[in-house]
């Protein structure tokens, strides 16, 4: 199964990713994390990546062709992966096409997490990690039971660098101007899925699931 999710920032593609990987066992390719991964062990293009993160810019179009070509090129990902982040923008929704022409690989299915501004906001300016568990938490909506516990253990809640409230709007509004378009472009292919994103992990992992059964 070769798919594609689309959402604004904080609408869950990496959660519902997970969720895929464990039902489908195909890989998550997620260009932020690519690109987060690079910038980790300061290669060149994650230097080059850098500001745009930082600002909440998009990078260079080049620069994540590459590291998806790569990616797709590695064995897990001959039956099948999930993209997250990628395409961001009409231009890498082309690039994409051609290369999977060229791999004879086309996409069975775009799924659109579909969720209000209001609650964007809210997930992104919230969400934290726990320094010592690594698990996702976000003060506004997690159990605070689970908050508590992440301190309990001798944790701190971790706020991701571009998670602060001037590169948010930003991502937000790159996500308005060049990423949406392409929820047209997919339904005009036939592509498209849309799946409600209000509401619990579970709720909205069923949903994504019903989606893909009618493939
Ligand atoms: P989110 O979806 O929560 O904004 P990501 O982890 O997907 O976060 O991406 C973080 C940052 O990495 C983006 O703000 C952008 O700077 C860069 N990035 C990720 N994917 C792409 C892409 N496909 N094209 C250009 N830049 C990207």
């Amino acid at each position: 199964m070769r798919i594609v999710l689309l959402g604004a920032p904080g609408s869950g593609k990496g959660t519902q990713a997970q969720k895929l990987v464990e039902t489908y066992g195909i890989p998550q390719v997620s260009t932020g994390d690519l690109l987060r991964a690079e910038l980790q062990s300061e290669s060149k293009l994650g230097l080059r990546a850098k500001a745009d993160m930082d600002a909440g810019r998009l990078v260079p179009d080049e620069l994540v062709l590459e590291l998806i070509q790569r990616r797709l090129e590695k064995d897990d990902a001959r039956d099948g992966f999930i993209l997250d982040g990628f395409p961001r923008n009409s231009s890498q929704a082309r690039d994409l096409e051609n290369l999977l022409r060229e791999i004879e690989k086309p996409l069975d299915a775009v799924l659109l997490l579909d969720l209000d501004l209001d609650v964007l906001s809210k997930r992104l300016t919230g969400r934290r990690t726990c320094s010592v568990t690594g698990k996702l938490l976000n003060i506004h909506f997690s159990p605070q039971e689970e908050l508590d516990a992440c301190i309990a253990a001798g944790g701190e809640l971790i706020q991701r660098a571009d998670d602060n409230e001037e590169t948010i709007a930003n991502r937000l509004k790159v996500y308005q101007e060049q990423t949406r378009p392409l929820i047209e472009f997919y339904g005009s292919v036939d592509l498209l899925r849309v799946v409600d994103a209000m509401g619990a992990v579970e709720e909205v992992s069923g949903r994504m699931q019903k989606a893909l059964d009618c493939l």
